[in-house]
């Protein structure tokens, strides 16, 4: 390609200066560039007037149609990076660059090399500028220069075009394909058809309907209130001890509104005239409310925000019952709400959720969890999107992303589904390793557990060749059930579990409810829930759930002898020694009653920053530790591990987590403690580079992830990893530690382990 001339530049922007309209000058802009740089393509990209998003302006080379439809976020794809960084992109192979996205419309597959500068006019940025070709290597530097030339150039006569005419106006069409920014969730890809679950929505959002059979829609409104009523009831008799008795007498007092004749006649008159029963709930209770609030007595104006509670809840059960009425479509499915509990999932048949796609959440948001551990793709903390608007449409779920593709075009899901084969490949291709051992070149082995929590969970561990179980979420069968679990239920559960397992053995934790582990039968409401009732805190005050549990634990092992009792968040001495007192108090009754249990090894989990100060005064006091370094990250960077807000300040690569793993890894060893750690950190490959480095030779992670971190492990030495933690030591942020582990892990990729 022969470089162009400052001369040519200076036509080209002359001519430029005497063309028509708006659109007409982009053309010329694209077309003169692409001919003079004899590229395959020149596309200019600008910024809408809001400044949210990129279009697709005017384009010589990739499809006409595009203009004006292409659009990207600010910082998404290479053209998204370029606009976010303000910085040149000059790549030999764009398609496989982490940060390239295929926009379908602009059929731009058989393209390789790019170069991309930003439009920037008084340091505003205007938009992009892009050439592209088949060849792949990267474009000559004279190129380059030549580029961000005409950039600074042209950037002033865009900017007063972005705000003439009309061409960011041609709004995609509302079936066309949407790409919608997430968080990652669970990794892999996922596609099938949306369903909503769980339709939320607010009283004072439901509109105006009829309904074409009265009687059903009233029986349809008794069933809701009853449910209602039976929920306040079981709630009430589980807070009974905890409740001083004038807020327990607030139950009585909804229990009195929901059976008011009053909330029942209006209903169903209004029911009678035609109306749907939503809409006749809503006018009943908004007038309801009215009156009290114009009471002169506060007690009685109060009432108003009680009786729109109780409305609210009725109908929560009006809309799920509406819900599980609609028969599931054939095939696989995309589950898509705000967030999806364990509960949700237990619905359906496993094998059909291909994908789940949550508006709320992020990374470590239980839900993600749970979707690691079944191997289920899964986003969070999705912008702008509504489940419900979208019912039954096709949907791609990218966990590895952290994105979903709503409507995804022929070609590109013909692209993805390339891709969930080649995951699969790579997986079976690693099941070879199964009953191999996770040890590094240099002779450095390091145990693979598990962590489960569902019963569906527990074989994929065992085919992915898991050691044991390093976590077991007690909680999680807490959460699927209606009310607590009796001695018995518990019992046969974690019987099973350990029967699958032995001899290995399994870290069973004590019931960890609060946070975001929410007991749909146990409502904890605080203010700031991560730092209130939960995991030890909970069991101890409420000791009469954690001798069932503990006892229906016991008992399990009596058959087995493989259990390790784990405790949660615990931040305080007392905490572990009053722990280890039911422990042995529970042992000795069950002696008395005629089984033998003895006591099993006692560990605790290390989560919140006074556990990880106090190691040697605590140690006296457990047989092992695990490291929950979800939580510990969200303790000691004080960012909520479920906040989408502040999910890009959530990173366990931070270099005060680094010091805490390297201290406690240091005093577990001169303090002779066994240690493992069992937080998301055990499944993302960077990190287990520097844990290796900093000597865990002990992991628990969801079966899933098992392969690809034995593989890894498999595949690099210990000794060339020590200098790597070495130059972490030094680093400033997150950031400068993963660039300098990516080498090492592109380099271990290569190799076979
Ligand atoms: C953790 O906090 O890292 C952990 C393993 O516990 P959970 O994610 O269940 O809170
Ligand atoms: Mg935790």
């Amino acid at each position: 390609m022969q470089q162009p001339s400052l001369k040519a530049l200076t036509t080209i922007v002359e001519e430029i200066s005497r063309s028509g309209n708006p659109e007409a000058i982009m053309s010329r802009i694209v077309q003169q560039l692409r001919a003079l740089l004899q590229v395959d393509v020149c596309s200019l990209y600008l910024c809408t007037p809001d400044q949210q998003h990129l279009i697709l302006a005017a384009t010589e080379g990739l499809s006409a149609s595009a203009v004006g439809q292409a659009r990207l976020q600010l910082d998404e794809g290479l053209v998204g990076h370029i606009a976010a960084s303000l910085s040149t992109l000059n790549l030999g192979d764009a398609p496989t660059d982490d940060r390239f996205v295929f926009i379908p419309e602009t059929h731009e597959m058989p393209y390789h090399r790019f170069l991309g500068v930003p439009l920037l006019h008084l340091r505003k940025l205007v938009g992009v500028l892009v050439i592209q070709g088949r060849e792949r290597i990267p474009f000559a530097q004279e190129t380059e220069a030549f580029m961000i030339t005409v950039a600074s150039q042209l950037a002033g006569t865009l900017y007063s075009l972005q705000s003439q005419g009309n061409w960011y106006e041609r709004a995609p069409s509302s079936s066309a394909y949407r790409r919608l920014k997430g968080q990652k969730g669970a990794p892999g890809i996922g596609v099938g058809q949306i369903w909503p679950l769980r339709p939320h929505r607010s009283l004072d959002q439901v509109a105006e309907a009829s309904c074409s059979d009265p009687t059903h829609e009233r029986e349809a409104l008794e069933t809701a209130i009853q449910a209602v009523a039976d929920d306040l009831e079981s709630s009430s008799s589980h807070l009974d001890q905890h409740l001083p008795t004038d807020v327990h007498a607030l139950f009585n007092v909804y229990q009195m509104m929901l059976q008011s004749p009053e909330l029942h006649r209006s209903c169903c008159e209004l029911i009678d005239t035609g109306k749907s029963a939503a809409w006749a709930l809503r006018q009943t209770v908004e007038r309801m409310a009215h009156q009290f609030q114009q009471s002169e007595d506060p007690y009685l104006q109060a009432r108003g925000e009680d009786i729109h509670n109780i409305g609210q809840r009725v109908l929560n059960q009006l809309l799920s019952r509406d819900s599980l009425s609609k028969t599931l479509p054939e095939g696989d499915l995309i589950l898509a709400a705000e967030l999806i509990s364990i509960a949700d999932l237990a619905e359906f048949p496993l094998q059909r959720i291909q994908g789940i796609a949550c508006t709320r959440g992020s990374t470590l948001s239980h839900t993600a969890i749970v979707a690691n551990a079944l191997g289920i793709p899964a986003v969070m903390g999705l912008d702008s999107f509504e489940p419900e608007q979208h019912a039954q449409s096709q949907m791609v779920v990218d966990g590895h992303r952290g994105e979903c593709i709503l409507n995804p075009p022929a070609a590109l899901l013909h692209e993805y589904r390339r891709m969930i084969n080649e995951d699969q490949r790579f997986m079976q291709d690693l099941e070879r390793l199964r009953d191999e051992p996770a040890i590094s070149r240099d002779g450095f082995e390091v145990s693979l557990l598990t962590n489960t929590g569902l019963l569906a969970d527990v074989t994929p561990g065992l085919q992915h060749g898991a050691e044991g179980v390093g976590l077991y979420r007690s909680e999680i069968p807490f959460m699927i059930h209606d009310g607590f679990p009796t001695e018995q239920e518990q019992y046969s559960l974690y019987a099973k579990v350990l029967h699958a397992y032995a001899p290995r053995p399994v870290s069973m934790r004590t019931l960890d409810v609060g946070g975001d582990k929410q007991l749909p039968y146990f409502d904890i409401s605080e203010t700031n829930p991560y730092l209130g009732w939960r995991g030890i805190r909970f069991s101890l005050d409420n000791a009469q759930l954690l001798i069932t549990q503990v006892r229906a634990m016991l008992r399990a092992n009596a058959e087995y002898g493989n259990l390790k009792l784990l405790v949660p968040m615990v931040s305080r001495i007392d905490e572990i020694q009053t722990f280890r007192r039911h422990v042995e108090k529970a042992v000795s009754t069950l002696e008395r009653e005629g089984v033998g249990v003895g006591m099993p090894p006692i560990g605790m989990m290390i989560e919140v920053p006074s556990a990880m100060l106090l190691l040697p005064r605590l140690a006296p006091y457990v047989d092992f530790v695990s490291i929950g370094s979800n939580d510990l990250t969200q303790y000691l960077l004080a960012v909520d591990r479920n906040n989408p807000r502040v999910a890009s300040l959530f990173d366990h690569l931070h270099p005060a987590v680094l010091v805490a793993l390297e201290q406690i890894q240091k005093q577990c060893e001169s303090l002779g403690l066994p240690v493992s750690l069992c937080g998301e950190m055990a499944s993302d490959p960077a990190a287990v580079l520097l844990l290796l480095a900093m000597g865990y030779d002990c992991l628990s992670l969801s079966a899933f992830n098992i392969p690809r971190i034995k593989h890894l492990i498999r595949s690099v030495s210990r000794e060339e990893l020590k200098p790597l933690l070495e130059s972490t030591r030094l680093c400033q942020s997150e950031a400068d530690v993963r660039s300098l582990i990516q080498p090492l892990l592109e380099a271990a990729a290569r190799r076979h382990g």
